[in-house]
């Protein structure tokens, strides 16, 4: 066994069986948590001059929330490994560029670019440590059962990265399957393979769905993984109905491991790992954004760190007893809520993605295949929709009523909306996503 696979397994064992997994209640996680912070800063804050002068004279729980623009402009001083800026950037870029993502920094530091929606993309340094760390706490969440057995995992990736190279072993097989390549040499790949696991953004598996229903795609993986996307309630039905549900999902961003689904196909935080509090977008529907402490990550420390994602609490506890929070769903990027102006006249209205969704899905009924709904300026939303020609005029006008009682409710002006042919996801270098808004955020919202 080698190093890494070593550290794999170790990972994989304390993710299972260790302190964090052990917490039976709130009160024993919350206080777990807590210790594993304050160990861990002890050992960081005196190699990262950015977090140092950050919580000087104060608890780190009341420190204020960084964000990416923060972590960008401190780049340098925030790393513990004394890489700079421009040096991890230009690697990242060859990177993506050649399509060759074997090259590391030296101590075999791997730089990912996270794919920023609006501008500014992230850097983020991983050591062979923290990939390993990462690789053994991911099996121990997506393997059925948590448990390590004979599996052929396949995995779709947008860019293919070192961070999931780590794993290897007897007992599991992985593919890699790059995004950009054609789906039909995905379907004849994986009529060869036969994975037991599939992993890959809800986009890519709701076109092999399409493909198995047709007849092309002959696989019976034992469980699906959605990742990398928002998992939307209409390709998560189409998803299990050909493979058999639940659909599961991994919460995964560059920023950390945040959360994976149970046996019971509940999506918990994995609050073993991070401390995940909460920056209330809404307080009463549980809509918040994630302020993440990670307590593992030592090359660019992830400490109060506020992730711009839309999350939804589920108000009801999981019958699998477990003490980590649940979500009902992860909406998308906040970038993505829409703004209508205000009914009264002033200010604005937000209406978060999952409103938009549902008065979408609820007024096009059962024969929807696909949508996209994009809001392009404050009094204007284009809808996509994959119908039936002769169910089409129906469809619109039970959205249109839809959204017009939504707006009503939340005391907005109801936007003008344009109706055209398309929804269907595709193959792209982008991610894909149903409900985006194109238009900045109002300064007054
Ligand atoms: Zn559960």
């Amino acid at each position: 066994m080698n190093a890494a696979t070593a550290q794999v397994l170790a990972a994989y064992w304390r993710t299972r069986y260790g302190p964090g997994a052990r917490a039976r209640t709130r009160t024993e996680l919350e206080a777990y948590q807590a210790r594993a912070v304050e160990r861990h800063l002890r050992r960081l804050l005196p190699r990262s001059p950015f977090y140092r002068a950050h919580f000087a004279g104060r608890a780190w729980a009341a420190a204020p929330p960084i964000n990416k623009r923060v972590m960008l402009a401190h780049f340098d001083e925030l790393n513990t490994a004394g890489v700079c800026f421009s040096e991890a950037l230009a690697l990242a870029e060859r990177a993506e560029a050649t399509r060759d993502f074997a090259p590391t920094l030296p101590g075999g530091l791997t730089v990912g670019l996270s794919s920023g929606t609006s501008g500014t993309r992230s850097l983020f340094l991983v050591s062979p440590a923290e990939r390993a760390a990462w690789a053994g706490a991911a099996l121990a969440r997506v393997l059925p059962g948590g448990r390590l057995a004979a599996q052929r995992v396949a995995f779709f990736l947008r860019a293919n990265s070192n961070l999931y190279r780590s794993v290897r072993s007897r007992l599991i097989r992985f593919a890699y399957f790059d995004l950009l390549d054609p789906l039909p040499a995905h379907v004849a790949r994986l009529n060869a393979y036969q994975p037991t696991i599939l992993v890959g953004p809800p986009s890519l598996l709701a076109l092999l769905a399409s493909e198995a229903r047709a007849g092309r795609l002959t696989i019976g993986p034992r469980k699906v993984v959605s990742v990398a996307e928002v998992l939307d309630p209409l390709d998560a039905a189409a998803i299990a109905a050909q493979f058999g549900g639940p659909v599961h999902q991994v919460y995964q961003a560059t920023e950390g491991f945040l959360g994976a689904t149970c046996d019971h196909g509940t999506l918990h935080l994995n609050e073993d790992l991070l401390v995940v509090q909460t920056d209330w977008l809404d307080e009463r529907t549980g809509k918040f954004a994630p302020i993440l402490t990670d307590f593992h990550r030592q090359t660019q420390p992830i400490l109060r760190y506020r992730l711009d994602d839309v999350l939804t609490l589920k108000p009801t506890a999981c019958p699998c007893g477990s003490p980590r929070r649940a979500l009902e769903t992860i909406e998308g990027r906040c970038d993505d809520i829409f703004y209508f102006p205000a009914a009264s006249g002033r200010g604005w209205v937000c209406l978060f993605p999952d409103f938009i969704r549902r008065a979408i899905l609820s007024g096009a009924g059962p024969l929807l295949e696909g949508y996209t709904a994009t809001q392009t300026d404050p009094g204007h939303v284009e809808i996509a929709l994959a119908l039936p020609a002769a169910a089409r005029a129906d469809a619109e006008a039970a959205i249109r009523a839809a959204l017009a009682a939504l707006c009503a409710r939340t005391g907005a002006v109801k936007p003008r909306l344009a109706f055209s042919a398309g929804g269907l996801p595709e193959l792209s270098p982008r991610k894909f996503k149903r409900v985006a808004r194109h238009m900045p955020a109002p300064d007054s919202a």
